[in-house]
């Protein structure tokens, strides 16, 4: 299968020639039982943010779509093909599906880059290999699996089996939207569910095409269907749906509470939620490399214009260190190229528009009028003409109470904080009510461990950020959600457990 070539191989201009082509191809209809569908008829602006430009009119999805999408599920689940297909066979369609995305890689990854406005690096490099990587990935795990038999008397054989649970609503966010659909959809098919899958409204663009590349790979119609639509409209009508059996929502806290109340108010569907998080990065004076330790924090929350849910956004730093680590991170600030996300050369591109922009300056604003101390940054940025840009920024001085503690900003703003003591420093670092992930920079490895177990986080790094593969399970503790993606974990999202108990 020919792979595209690297960004680096395209340049600047190349990419701006290849948008250009790309807008006027890309696809505006919901995907439904292996067919592209206009619904209703009303349309809703996709804006990309990198140039406020509107890159398409998308079908705008509501009630009506939602049951379109959710009866051609339910038709491939229970009458279907997939769910009684053997598992090595859902594996080589799920192995055709990673490689039709790298075959449409670059087309995939401007996509993104027009509806999110991340750097196109970034969404050649790292969403696209995750995409592709995903679905390889549960394609390969598909007939990998067994079930259970446990010992009982002599008189008796039991079973314990793993059943796909049926039709998912997966509901995305619009940071990264493949990589978070790929999350869900595919341990979902892997499992032999079928699936309706309901991205943001700000980048409905590539799950549109995911879903024609799903069906281009050899799925059966109806298995995963993809409406485009707002949330309080096509989100609703899915996590109220009585043929929906399951939700799978990434997304803020708020709106989990909504799915949990759509169960609770109408077939007590399953719900799993990843939600937000305000993680604490902590660098005690004995880290192996105050150096590393600064740079990663900058690139942990400037990567993706700081629009992440595991985002390192409260640097907790030993006061006797503070002064080196923030000044270096300030300084990186200072030096990280804010461009253009189609310029190759961009390392921090626009934030998803001009809502998210003047939802950070008013964090910062309020932050600052706190008693915090502007370090670097701060405003909006003017690279594009009609983009969304602001400063990498940082302020420190920052104090547990503040609102720059405590409320997830999910942008390039990063909050100093320092400690005296390391109860003080876990203490600080749990005083929250999300619990996604953590940072530790230590060179104690009992520090390392005692520290990490006190940690009420979901995921925790130690010496080191944001790194992982899919062996591991992702998701969070307290207010950041509950049930795990990644890993063979996901698969329980998806599967009930059924006992049999024969008596011989
Ligand atoms: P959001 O909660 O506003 O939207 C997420 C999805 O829910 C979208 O598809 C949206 O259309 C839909 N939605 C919105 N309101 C709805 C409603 N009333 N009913 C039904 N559906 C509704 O979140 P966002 O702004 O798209 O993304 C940012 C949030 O996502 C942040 O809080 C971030 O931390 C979180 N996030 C979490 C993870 C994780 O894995 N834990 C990953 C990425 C993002």
């Amino acid at each position: 299968m020919p792979h595209d070539e690297a960004p680096a191989a395209r340049g600047h201009q190349d990419w701006l020639g290849e948008a250009d082509a790309l807008i006027p191809r890309l696809p505006t209809r919901h995907r439904v039982a292996g067919a592209d569908v206009d619904g209703s008829g009303s349309a809703f602006p996709v804006v990309s943010p990198r140039d406020g430009r509107v890159v398409a009119l998308v079908a705008d999805g509501g009630e009506k779509e939602v049951d379109l999408a959710v009866a051609a599920a339910r038709r491939a689940f229970d009458s279907g093909p997939w769910p009684r297909m053997s598992p090595v066979e859902r594996g080589r369609v799920l192995l055709r599906i990673a490689d039709l995305v790298e075959e449409h890689r670059a087309e995939l990854a401007l996509t993104v880059t027009l509806e999110n406005g991340k750097p196109i690096t970034e969404s050649h490099g790292v969403e696209l290999r995750a995409l592709a990587g995903t679905f390889r990935w549960y394609g390969q795990l598909a007939d990998k699996l067994t079930d259970e038999s446990p010992h009982t008397g002599p008189g008796a054989l039991a079973l314990v089996t793993r059943e796909p649970s049926g039709v998912v609503g997966a509901v995305v966010p619009w940071n990264f939207p493949l990589t978070l659909a790929a999350w869900k959809v595919a341990p979902a098919l892997a499992a032999g569910c079928t699936v309706v899958l309901k991205p943001s409204e700000l980048t409905p663009l590539s799950a549109l095409s995911l879903g024609r590349i799903a069906d281009e790979a050899g799925l059966p119609p109806g298995v995963l269907n993809v409406v485009a639509g707002g949330g309080p409209t096509a989100g609703r009508a899915l996590g109220t749906h009585p043929d929906v059996d399951v939700i799978a929502f990434t997304g803020s806290t708020a709106v989990g509470r909504h799915f949990l109340r759509y169960a609770a108010d109408s077939n007590l569907k399953r719900v799993w939620l990843e939600l937000g998080g305000k993680s604490p990065n902590i660098v005690l004076p004995d880290a192996p490399d105050l150096a590393t330790a600064a740079a990663t924090a900058a690139w942990g929350i400037f990567f993706n214009q700081g629009e992440m849910c595991t985002a390192p956004s409260r640097l907790l730093v030993h006061a006797s260190v503070a002064d080196e680590v923030t000044d270096a991170v300030v300084a990186r600030a200072g030096t990280l190229r804010v461009g253009d996300p189609l310029d190759p050369a961009t390392e921090m591109g626009a934030l998803a528009g001009a809502a998210r922009v003047a939802t950070v300056q008013e964090h910062v604003r309020r932050g600052a009028d706190a008693g915090a101390r502007l370090r670097a940054g701060g405003s909006p940025r003017h690279v594009v003409p009609g983009g969304a840009y602001f400063d990498p920024t940082v302020l420190d001085r920052v104090t547990p109470g503040m609102a720059l503690a405590r409320e997830e900003i999910f942008g390039p703003v990063l909050s100093v904080l320092t400690f005296e003591t390391l109860d003080e420093a876990v203490a600080l670092a749990n005083d929250t009510e999300y619990g996604l992930a953590a940072g530790l920079w230590t060179s104690d490895l009992s520090a390392a461990h005692t520290v990490a177990r006190r940690l009420r986080a979901g995921t925790v790094w130690v010496n080191c950020y944001e790194e992982g593969d899919l062996t591991v399970p992702f998701g969070g503790y307290k207010q950041s959600g509950h049930g795990r993606d990644k890993s063979a974990h996901a698969l329980e999202k998806y599967t009930e457990l059924k006992t049999t108990w024969i008596q011989l």
